[in-house]
């Protein structure tokens, strides 16, 4: 069964997958245009990153917030059996390109399936997201042609009718009215303080909105934009479905809570 130790980017064990299978455009993110497939120039030779330390300085913010969910190590050891992306041959290294994003959403499902499973208040549907959990694990470990053919959408569809009934069984527990801001555009919001709690903020578009102090215990935050939204002293505590890369893209500060299941992300108390 999955844990959450390995649904994390481990980049010793990748040959910097995401430096090449993910195309990238010129903007506020990244410094440069980079075509699927195509190496970024940053990337050296032992499949590190050449400005590592320097990303947000110069210009590669959106580096800073990814996280394969651990999809790379996945596809460099167990798809690829450990083949070197750059000695091994030029159909593996396509192959490998055209993979990665495809075991990616599948080690993102992973990661919502474990929480889910982990939430008491969706015991009635344990059995249910145990069998998911155990069918999305087993197609991480198909073979390269096998995952090529995958209708992944048509997965995370399935899942996605499990991880609903979960959110609603989870915020059911929490007392008053629920908001319901499902899909709403609520860029630029000013949400400063506001009672979120046990809210359904799934897929709602939250950039740069004011979420300053605001209280979101409890709330379903999967698929939340949060790009430059603030959550300066917000409490996001028991909020779930909340990921490493939707936390990385906001700001924050020391006074910030969190779910035990992300981190606080450095450049929230960095100076640049
Ligand atoms: S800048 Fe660094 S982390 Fe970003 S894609 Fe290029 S090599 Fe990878």
């Amino acid at each position: 069964m999955t844990d959450r130790a390995g649904l994390r980017g481990d980049c010793e064990q990748c040959f910097g997958l995401c430096c090449v299978a993910l195309p990238f455009a010129a903007s506020a993110d990244f410094a440069i245009d980079k075509e699927a497939g195509k190496p970024c120039p940053n990337l050296r030779g032992d499949h590190r990153c050449g400005i590592h330390a320097r990303l947000r300085t110069e210009g590669f913010t959106g580096c800073t917030v990814y996280d394969c969910f651990g999809a790379g190590q996945k596809v460099s050891q167990v798809t690829f059996g450990g083949r070197d992306r750059r000695t091994g041959s030029r159909e593996d290294a396509r192959r490998m390109a055209d993979v990665f994003p495809v075991v990616r959403q599948l080690h993102e499902l992973l990661w919502y399936l474990t929480e889910a499973r982990a939430l008491p208040a969706a015991r009635p549907v344990h059995a249910d997201l145990g069998r998911a959990l155990e069918q999305t694990e087993a197609l991480t470990r198909q073979t390269p042609e096998e995952l090529g053919r995958l209708d992944v959408g048509a997965h995370r569809q399935e899942v996605n009718v499990l991880l609903l009934r979960t959110s609603e069984l989870a915020r059911a527990g929490i007392p008053g009215k629920k908001k319901n801001r499902r899909g709403a555009d609520l860029m630029g919001a000013r949400l400063g303080g506001a009672d979120l709690r046990g809210a359904n903020l799934r897929g709602t578009y939250l950039i740069a909105a004011d979420l300053t102090g605001a209280d979101l215990r409890g709330a379903d935050l999967i698929g939340a934009d949060l790009r430059d939204a603030d959550l300066t002293d917000a409490d996001l505590t028991d909020a779930f479905f909340l990921t490493q890369p939707q936390l990385n893209a906001a700001r924050g500060s020391a006074g910030t809570r969190l779910p035990q299941s992300v981190t606080r992300p450095a450049h929230w108390t960095a100076r640049l």
